[in-house]
């Protein structure tokens, strides 16, 4: 194996990149990107849906239903997703949207998305951006940007981590970081290998079933593995982490690597699923046709990483630190999907009940309720995870951790529940009704004109579009694979409440019992005297929350 050059050779560039506050002040090597990715990193006016669409036509390996892809941009699976990403480039530039979905600095503009949070009001523009973008689509999409860039803010609050092997890692992912709020790529997730047989070490069985590093060069790191990443197949670049492993073992050390992959590298192979849109008329099933995420098994088969682009290698407890810290920034934007999910439920069910005239019926009102409630509990949480927000070890601002966190797990959850009772409450015809083509055919069309038709305000063709708009929210393909992504895309279940673990207060209740029970030191010796609810603490510290702070 070659021998690695120390990664600060590769940072002698001379470039300025965008300077965007103390902590990342950066000089860098866009110098040494790729010739595609670097146009993008030079341009300084923020990005336009065509310069994006234009960013990912570059001839690269994508299938799907075992055929090539030529173009990725207009084939009829990935093109909607394709034109929501660009739709929110053009929502920065137009009149009517540009101050929310972008801030100005030093007299340049910038996406809201990628701001570094430092204050309330950050995490309240990001929160209103993201609505903005859900309302003008009219429908929930996750995994445009905005939900993943968050994960590099994790790793820039491990400098001390990063430091112990290399200080020039903490430069290359303030760097990044930097790059990213400069020029807008669309940024993506890759965590997830396909693992194999989980009995055995990687070095025991294809050692490709996890990512790692096969050989060092003066260039950079060559890497080969797999990754599942959604959306990857239209997206610029990809932050590549370790997955799920025993960090603690040096077996481990070739797989503990991270790095920022440019998608437009050479040998990457794009092995899509097969999409939803498409398969069936959008009139039916109006969420597939126009929302579905396209996931890829992302094959890395000898992939060049520059070094600047290398964020931590043979790292074992940097790759415990993002795994342990991955979602601290970016469940903020995953669960607020959630509440989109939400209003969809309720708005699908309530009109069906509303258009029936269940709607008085005391039952249906305690469903819908619970609804309500679903509904508010992740509002509440995101709502408070802000208010309480923590600053964290990279001096940025977090949302609460414990309150976020709690918050992704009731959003999560309890989906499955809250598409039950919807589903419950939007009856059984959301299973039965025919197609719009049976609608629309002579013999058929007078039968379920008059069938669907329930008054003067709810006519056959309002009530045929609510029951297809509830069909493929809760009943179809697409409506199971939603569910599945909103359990799993951001870390499965398990992971979920290992965060929940690590970061609520428990001496609270250990200490409340302790006194309650007249329990001695000896339980829990060094424990402070009881002081409050954290929350209550927190709000009359020396330290207020942030909110509190502004007033
Ligand atoms: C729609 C969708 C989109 C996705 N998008 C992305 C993406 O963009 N980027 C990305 O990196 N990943 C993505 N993922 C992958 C996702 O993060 C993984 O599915 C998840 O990490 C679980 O890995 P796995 O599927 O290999 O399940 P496995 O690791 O096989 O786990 C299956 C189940 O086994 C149990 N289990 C396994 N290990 C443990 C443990 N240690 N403790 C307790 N229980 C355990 C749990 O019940 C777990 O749910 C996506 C997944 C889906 C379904």
């Amino acid at each position: 194996m070659v021998h690695k050059p120390p990664p600060s050779k590769a940072s002698g560039a001379s470039d300025t990149i965008h300077h965007l506050g103390a902590g990342f002040r950066q000089t860098g090597p866009a110098g040494r990107f790729e010739p595609r990715l670097r146009r993008l990193l030079e341009s300084r006016v923020i990005r336009t849906g065509e310069q994006y669409r234009d960013s990912i036509r570059d001839g690269r390996e994508i299938y799907v239903n075992g055929e090539r892809v030529r173009d990725v941009g207009t084939h009829p699976m990935f093109k909607p997703l394709v034109e929501i990403r660009a739709r929110i480039h053009d929502m920065a530039h137009e009149a009517a949207t540009s101050d929310i979905m972008s801030y100005e600095e030093a007299g340049e503009r910038f996406a809201i998305a990628n701001r570094l949070p430092r204050r309330a009001e950050d995490w309240w523009d990001k929160r209103r951006a993201t609505d903005t973008v859900l309302e003008d689509i009219g429908g929930v999409v996750t995994r445009v940007g905005d939900e993943t860039v968050g994960e590099m803010w994790s790793l820039h609050d491990g400098q001390d981590v990063l430091n112990e092997a290399d200080p020039q890692y903490a430069r290359n992912i303030a760097a990044h970081i930097s790059r990213v709020i400069a020029n807008d790529p669309f940024h993506v997730s890759a965590n997830t290998d396909p693992k194999g047989d989980r009995s055995k070490p990687p070095q025991e069985q294809d050692p490709d079933m996890l990512l790692h590093v096969v050989k060092e060069t003066d260039a950079g790191i060559v890497v080969r593995g797999a990754k599942y990443e959604t959306a990857a197949a239209y997206a610029n670049q990809a932050f590549v982490k370790p997955t799920i492993a025993n960090w603690g073992n040096d077996a481990y050390s070739d797989y503990a690597v991270g790095f920022i992959c440019d998608l437009s590298s050479p040998n990457l192979k794009f092995i899509c699923r097969t999409g939803f849109a498409g398969r069936a008329p959008a009139e039916d099933y109006p969420l597939a046709n126009r929302f579905d995420e396209v996931d890829t098994l992302l094959v890395f088969d000898n992939v060049l990483i520059p070094w600047e682009n290398v964020l931590f290698h043979r790292h074992t407890k940097a790759a415990a630190f993002i795994r342990a810290t991955l979602h601290r920034y970016s469940a903020f934007a995953f669960v607020q999907r959630n509440l989109k999910l939400a209003d969809m439920m309720i708005g699908a069910a309530l009109f069906n009940a509303r258009q029936t005239g269940l709607e008085r019926e005391q039952a249906v009102q305690e469903k819908l309720a619970r609804l309500a409630v679903y509904r508010e509990g992740i509002n509440a949480h995101l709502t408070a995870a802000v208010t309480l927000a923590e600053p964290s070890p990279g001096g940025l601002l977090m949302p609460n951790q414990s309150l976020l966190y709690c918050g992704r797990v009731l959003a999560c959850s309890e989906l499955h529940h809250m598409m039950h009772i919807a589903r419950e409450l939007c009856g059984g015809q959301i299973c039965v009704t025919p197609d719009k083509a049976a609608f629309e055919a002579p013999e058929t069309r007078p039968w379920l004109e008059k069938f669907y038709t329930v008054n003067a305000n709810w006519t056959a063709e309002d009530r045929r579009r609510l029951l297809a708009f509830a069909r493929d929210l809760l009943n179809s393909d697409y409506a199971g694979h939603r569910l599945t992504f909103q359990l799993f895309a951001q870390s499965p279940p398990f992971a979920h409440l290992a965060a929940v673990w690590r970061n609520f207060g428990w001496d609270g209740p250990l200490a409340f019992v302790r006194k309650s029970a007249g329990l001695s030191d000896r339980v829990m010796p060094g424990a402070a005297p009881l002081a409050g609810d954290p929350a209550v603490r927190q709000w009359f510290s020396a330290n207020p929350p942030p909110h509190k702070a502004a007033r």
